[in-house]
């Protein structure tokens, strides 16, 4: 496991529950979508109406999954929370669509990822609050028809691109999150610092911000392993220093990159010339899997203008060679 990937850890689980803002005013960044959200919630809780289903997209550590349980807190009303592949058969979602009350929001993590035969069952049930299933099997099947209650799906994906069209379709709120910038970084770390009730400099939170990938997950993570730092080799306050000491120890840089991030970029600069490299190329040259250079590694680095995604594929930036003082070739 790397210490800053975005994905949850085990080590998280915990203090992501204990950290997680529960109101949207608490909510930190994301100013057009948390003005977009405030508006359908007011409108949706004066007409007394379940909230339109709603998409968010973005980057693992974001805050979807915060956002959903802040939804379900300002509309008052309960969460069941799933991910798409879990739900395996179409019996698995009719379990969680017969157990919704009215209003309730129904969460579905890694949407994407749900199987057809799942995602066939969802249309009408989005669309009309009816569910439509077949049961038992052979000449004894037969179709029976559901009314469920008016309900919410907030469905969350790390990739735009790979849903279905007519799912796509049928989500009302589509949001998009972006990476943080260090400023809101700083806001959410201060804040954490509280919870934990550790003292905490303003310049430290500031260091923690910056080398935390734009990811309130890995700001909070970095955050936990500092105060180790903190107490173990000083007198537990995290000065600027101190965080700058733990974080060259953790193997966090200056731009928040760790191994992985490196040997991507040097393999693009150095067994590529630079690039442009194919994503299996690049895969089979890192040893890692596709979808984690997809969907993990990449977003942070094109973000920050390390790597750029070209049709011939992908290519490392004058940024890029800056970083590992490398001159580039012209
Ligand atoms: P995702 O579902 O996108 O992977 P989460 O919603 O689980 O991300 O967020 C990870 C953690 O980051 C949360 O537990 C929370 O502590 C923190 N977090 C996320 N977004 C925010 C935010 N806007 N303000 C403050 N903390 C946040």
């Amino acid at each position: 496991d790397r210490l800053i990937q975005p994905q949850v850890l085990v080590q998280d689980e915990v203090i992501d529950r204990a950290m997680r803002p529960k109101m949207l005013d608490e909510y930190t960044g994301q100013d057009d979508t948390r003005a977009q959200l405030k508006v359908f919630i007011q409108a949706a809780l004066n007409r007394k109406e379940a909230l339109d289903h709603m998409l968010i997209f973005g980057p693992p550590g974001l805050g979807k999954t915060t956002l959903a349980m802040i939804v379900a807190n300002e509309m008052g009303v309960n969460i069941k929370s799933t991910s798409g592949p879990v739900l395996e058969k179409a019996g698995d979602l009719a379990a969680l669509l017969t157990n919704l009350e009215e209003g309730d929001v129904l969460f579905i993590d890694e949407i994407h990822r749900l199987s057809p035969v799942v995602e066939e069952i969802l249309y009408p049930a989005l669309e009309d609050y009816q569910l439509d299933i077949m049961i038992g099997e052979g000449p004894a099947a037969r179709s029976i028809k559901l009314d469920l209650p008016p309900f919410t799906l907030v469905g969350a994906t790390t990739r735009a691109g790979a849903l279905t069209s007519p799912l796509r379709a049928r989500f009302g709120i589509p949001l998009r999150l972006e990476f943080y910038n260090v400023k809101d970084l700083t806001t959410i770390v201060t804040r954490s610092a509280k919870v934990m009730d550790l003292a905490i400099a303003p310049e430290g939170a500031v260091e923690i911000a910056r080398r935390s990938r734009g990811t309130p997950r890995i700001a909070n993570r970095l955050l936990r392993r500092v105060r180790d730092y903190a107490e173990v080799k000083h007198d537990g306050v995290v000065t600027k220093e101190v965080a700058e000491q733990a974080l060259d120890l953790l193997d966090v840089d200056l731009e928040g990159f760790d191994y992985l991030d490196r040997k991507l970029l040097l393999a693009i600069i150095d067994k590529f010339m630079g690039g442009p490299v194919g994503l299996d190329n690049l895969a089979a040259a890192i040893g890692e899997d596709r979808d984690t250079i997809e969907d993990v590694l990449e977003p942070f680095l094109i973000q920050q203008g390390f790597i750029q995604r070209t049709p011939r594929g992908r290519i490392a930036t004058a940024r890029a060679y800056q970083h590992f003082n490398i001159i580039q070739p012209v």
